[in-house]
């Protein structure tokens, strides 16, 4: 029988709780532990379970009355407290487990999880892993994706902070498009039509006229209606600005520190989930290797014999051909090109001053996929007013942004790059579907 909770017979002294992973410097104590029950087998007259807490697992085995009274116990998930001795085991998972255990039931689950979770692996279709992430994101292999996220998104502040930037939260319920216009969702804001921003664009360029040196990590979102494995429809974006800058140059090397410093904070947070996955860190090099949107043409008709000149832009595949350019001749996995067409980039980027054709414009690749898109912006009132009309764009939506300029902005860049896009490339993931917690695709609004 399961005992419900008002059946629960709280013991007169209540040990403190221990996580997991503490249990190491307790060899030989009582302890308690609480968390889920992540796993169950019977070995002869031995009841194995495990318990999952919020950092780890630990085995716990029951012999002759306890063992039988755990048969069958609680189902899998329900949450449930043990108290035991911490016993060494060269058997057991991380060479601890807990012996002369009682359990306690704090909750019990009500059904079967969808997917078994106690297993290393998690054997489930895409679908199902999404359409049930509630209980499939609580898999040790699954949360630790998560937790290199966090571990990401920790380092990437902590290198801003420590640079003088600050953080920033800006609006996402916006009057105008910041980017392009088709790639907006709507939404009815008391009878008026907003959009969801697509980036902080134009807010954090505004803030560089108060701050200097801003960042954000917030959701952005692209209503652009395909299924790649590379988009998602909502996605965490990491965003920087800087002022008194002399180009993209100096963006760039911000970036570079800002990468080295995420990926040194999953090295130092995350260590476990890194070993949990496999996962091998990329070296971020002092300098990252660099060449011209011109070349990377030149360097695809050398090399694969197809001839992109005149395109406006790199595909997936130009990408991926210049990811194995940089890491079988320049030893890295990370790649900017540099000096994207003026005419394709967003309106607000800085024209070359020698070669106005080209703009002070960068993308990172990172194991042959965009991860960055940054750049030099323009700083003038009147290069706005000229580069919308040139555009046919009209200043009305844009009046406030433009008014930052007006009243007079320094030279200054920034850029914005995609965590879960970054998490995917580190972790080697088949899609970008699985490195976000609730994925918001074409056919997903739920869970
Ligand atoms: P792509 O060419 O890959 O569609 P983009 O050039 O449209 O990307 P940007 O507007 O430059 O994207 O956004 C900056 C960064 O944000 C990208 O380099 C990428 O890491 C990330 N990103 C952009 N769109 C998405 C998306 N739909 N889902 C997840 N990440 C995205
Ligand atoms: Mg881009």
């Amino acid at each position: 029988m399961v005992p419900t909770q008002h059946q629960i017979q709280h013991p007169r002294e209540q040990l403190t709780r221990l996580r997991t992973s503490e249990l190491g410097a307790h060899v030989g104590e009582r302890v308690r532990v609480a968390g889920w029950l992540h796993a169950r087998r019977r070995l002869g007259g031995l009841t194995f379970l495990t318990l999952r807490d919020g950092w780890g697992l630990v085995q716990v085995v029951a012999e002759g009355a306890a063992a039988a009274a755990l048969d069958p116990g609680p189902p899998a998930e329900s949450v449930i407290a043990i108290e035991g001795v911490v016993t060494r085991s060269a058997q057991a998972p991380g060479g601890l487990e807990i012996t002369a255990p009682t359990v306690e039931v704090i909750a019990a689950a009500t059904v079967p999880p969808p997917v078994a979770l106690g297993k290393r692996e998690l054997k489930a279709g895409l679908a199902t892993l999404l359409d049930t992430a509630v209980v499939t994101n609580r898999h040790p292999a699954r949360r630790a994706v998560f937790r290199l996220a966090a571990a990401a998104m920790a380092g990437f502040r902590a290198t801003l902070l420590e640079r003088d930037f600050t953080e920033i939260q800006t609006p996402k319920l916006l009057a105008a498009a910041t980017e392009s216009g088709a790639s907006v969702f709507p939404v009815d804001y008391f009878g008026r039509t907003a959009v969801l921003a697509q980036s902080p664009q134009l807010y954090k360029q505004m803030m560089v006229g108060v701050f200097e040196r801003v960042f954000e990590v917030g959701p952005v979102f692209r209503a652009e209606p395909h299924d790649t494995t590379r988009h998602l429809n909502e996605y965490v974006s990491l965003d920087a600005e800087m002022g008194f800058i002399t180009d993209h140059h100096d963006i760039m090397a911000l970036l570079r520190d800002a990468v080295a410093g995420m990926v040194g904070a999953m090295r130092a947070r995350a260590g476990a989930e890194l070993d949990l996955l496999g996962v091998a860190l990329p070296e971020v090099p002092a300098t990252i290797p660099e060449i011209t949107f011109v070349e990377a043409h030149e360097l695809i008709l050398a090399r694969h014999g197809v001839d992109v000149r005149g395109e406006l832009d790199l595909s997936p595949r130009d990408e991926r051909w210049l990811g194995d350019w940089a890491r079988e001749e320049r030893g890295s996995d990370f790649l900017y090109v540099t000096g994207y067409p003026t005419r394709k980039v967003a309106f607000y980027a800085q024209p070359n001053p020698e070669h106005p054709e080209y703009a002070n414009y960068f993308d990172l690749i990172f194991r042959g996929t965009e991860m960055v898109s940054g750049g030099q912006r323009r700083h003038r009132y009147e290069d706005y007013l000229a580069v919308l009309a040139e555009r046919g764009l009209p200043a009305e939506p844009f009046a406030a942004y433009l008014d930052a300029f007006r009243y007079g902005m320094p030279p200054h860049g920034g850029f914005g790059l995609g965590l879960e896009r970054f998490v995917m490339q580190v972790t080697g993931l088949p899609t970008i579907k699985l490195v976000s917690l609730f994925p918001r695709d074409l056919h997903r609004l739920t869970p």
